[in-house]
């Protein structure tokens, strides 16, 4: 009896241990989601639960499509309505009424936005859902794969990186988050030491690492990546809002290749209000001048788009939001570990992504907002990495394209970038195309906004004998055509030949290059073709002097 009294007791108190802190069950978990949400508690509008404006079918429906898959609406109808019903500062991301004492200097000093503006906004706030109507009734793969969440962060702000952590739960479905993995970028500021780590204690989903040192945005959302393992590697920034259904649209075009780079739509966070609003222009292409500034182009009507709510393909991507297959990721290398600080990964990868056998999309249907600070708040040691990042990108994937970017920015021509050596071995073991494939076959309509200027020869005019004072010619372009010696015609030097900084001698009068066959032992013309090494030839001196002088107008 006094045995089977004693089970008894054991068993009840189990019961209420389990009551006390089992998750999803027991009031602790009541308890969590009180204080997970700072804000004023959600009201329900009048008359109970409104309907969502453009959503119909309010239970989950499946489909199976011609190629077989199975797809399903991922939305999280009960959330949605949850969402909808919610009242209070910055509530369906609208802006934050703002005083003249909420935009003092020092609410921007850390952050480069308005941290004041951030801690009064719940960290579950709700946003707009400004997706395109079609949007809405999209179905995706039923089995799609999971991801593993990066944020890598330097001295975030509490608030701005919690509602990050916040809005990726709130708004992905569990199973397809395999991990939330915060990588902080050696920070000194307190609240991201043991608080975080305390507070993060109550999301067994999200890990902490950090550096030993300071390492600069690629390095740290490497350390991130090494530790993933998910099926997918979804990078964010640490201070985003993931808005309704963001992440199967992505997974599922990765699920139908793996080779495939995805990005969100990237919505706009007022550094100042935090409005939530789209970029200028909404959907464009990514692009960069030959400064290498990265650029938003309109979608060219060739590409006819009849669907603006479909994937579409894009150049280069704008950085920190973009998911990609973790084996794939490893394939194309990661990124290049000799960048620095910041800067320069987005053309890296995304160059390396297309030229390498993959492709990158913008997914219009996936939404994500960033707040686009209002100044850089962080020290980036040595000051010049950008400069360094960019010039080991130009000479690793540019090819003869980097000439473009060395006009415009003559300094980086000397500048040292370290030891390409595993980048080039790597493009080579990948087998990797052209950068002139690139240009011609992707970002096609670059330069019709920013047109590449033709760098300048090196060397023009006549090539006159001094012996016999005759000059080297050409009768009438036919390919194969010998070169002769002729009297020099006078006038005719201006439009003479060209050594140009692709090493090629042309001649424009009839638009072609001397080639040479080295087996016959002999030089000809022949149509240029700049890949070609046998039209290539290289001066034994040339003065660097008056070249540079060239190359920078002073001449
Ligand atoms: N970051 C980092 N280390 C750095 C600089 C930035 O980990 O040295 C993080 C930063 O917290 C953010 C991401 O990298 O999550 C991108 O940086 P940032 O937002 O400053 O770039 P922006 O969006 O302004 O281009
Ligand atoms: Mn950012």
């Amino acid at each position: 009896m006094r045995r089977k009294e004693k089970r008894l007791l054991q068993f009840a108190g189990l019961l209420i241990a389990a009551l006390l802190f089992l998750p999803n069950v027991g009031l602790w978990s009541l308890y969590r989601d009180r204080v997970f949400d700072n804000s004023p508690d959600t009201v329900d509008g009048p008359g109970g639960i409104p309907p969502i404006q453009g959503l119909n079918h309010m239970r989950k429906v499946a489909q199976v499509g011609p190629d077989g898959v199975r797809r399903t609406d991922w939305h999280d109808y009960a959330a949605m309505r949850r969402d909808a019903t919610r009242i209070g500062n910055g509530e369906q991301g609208k802006p934050f009424p703002l005083t003249e004492t909420d935009q003092v200097d020092q609410a921007y000093r850390e952050n480069g936005f308005n941290i004041y503006v951030s801690d009064r906004i719940s960290l579950n706030r709700s946003l707009p859902d400004i997706r395109h109507e079609k949007c809405k009734q999209k179905l995706y793969a039923e089995k799609l794969p999971n991801t593993s969440i990066i944020i890598p962060f330097h001295n975030e702000g509490w608030s701005s990186l919690l509602r990050t952590v916040h809005s990726v739960l709130n708004r992905s479905p569990p199973q397809l988050i395999a991990e939330v993995i915060l990588v902080d970028d050696f920070s000194d500021k307190d609240h991201l030491k043991v608080a975080l780590e305390e507070y993060m204690t109550r999301m067994p989903k999200v890990r902490i690492l950090r550096t030993k040192k300071r390492e600069g945005l690629i390095r740290t959302r490497l350390l991130g990546a090494a530790a993933a393992k998910g099926e997918v590697i979804t990078f964010l920034d640490s201070h985003c809002e993931a808005n309704i259904n963001w992440l199967p649209p992505l997974l599922d075009r990765i699920a139908q290749n793996r080779k495939t780079i995805v990005c969100p739509m990237i919505d706009v966070i007022d550094h100042d209000n935090f409005g939530y609003d789209t970029q200028a222009g909404d959907a464009m292409r990514g692009a960069f001048d030959w400064e290498m500034y990265y650029k938003r182009i309109p979608i060219p009507p060739e590409m006819q788009r009849d669907n603006p709510s479909e994937p579409f393909e894009s150049p280069v991507m704008a950085g920190g939001l973009f998911a990609v297959d973790r084996k794939w990721f490893w394939e194309l290398g990661g990124y290049d570990t000799g960048l620095e600080i910041w800067g320069g990964e987005q053309y890296e990868i995304s160059f390396k992504v297309w030229m390498c056998g993959g492709r990158m999309e913008d997914i219009p249907c996936s939404r994500v907002g960033h707040i686009y600070r209002k100044y850089v708040p962080y020290k980036v040691p040595g000051g010049i990495s950008l400069a360094k990042n960019l010039k080991r990108v130009a000479e690793v994937w540019m090819d003869e394209y980097g000439e473009y970017v060395y006009q415009r920015r003559p300094e980086y021509r000397h500048l040292s970038a370290g030891d390409m050596t595993l980048q080039k071995e790597l493009r080579n073991r990948l087998n990797c195309k052209s950068f002139k494939w690139f240009m011609s076959e992707v970002a096609w309509d670059l330069p019709k906004h920013y047109p590449p200027v033709e760098p300048p020869a090196a060397a023009w005019g006549e090539i006159r004998n001094m012996g016999s004072g005759m000059c080297m010619e050409i009768k009438h372009f036919v390919s194969g055509s010998p070169i002769r010696l002729e009297n020099c015609v006078k006038g005719r030097g201006e439009v003479g030949w060209s050594h140009g900084q692709d090493k090629s001698l042309y001649h424009p009068v009839s638009n072609s290059c001397i080639d040479s066959s080295p087996s016959e032992r002999r030089v000809f013309m022949n149509s240029c073709d700049p890949s070609s090494l046998s039209q290539q030839w290289l001066f034994e001196r040339t003065n660097a002097t008056v070249l540079e002088h060239f190359n920078r107008g002073t001449n």
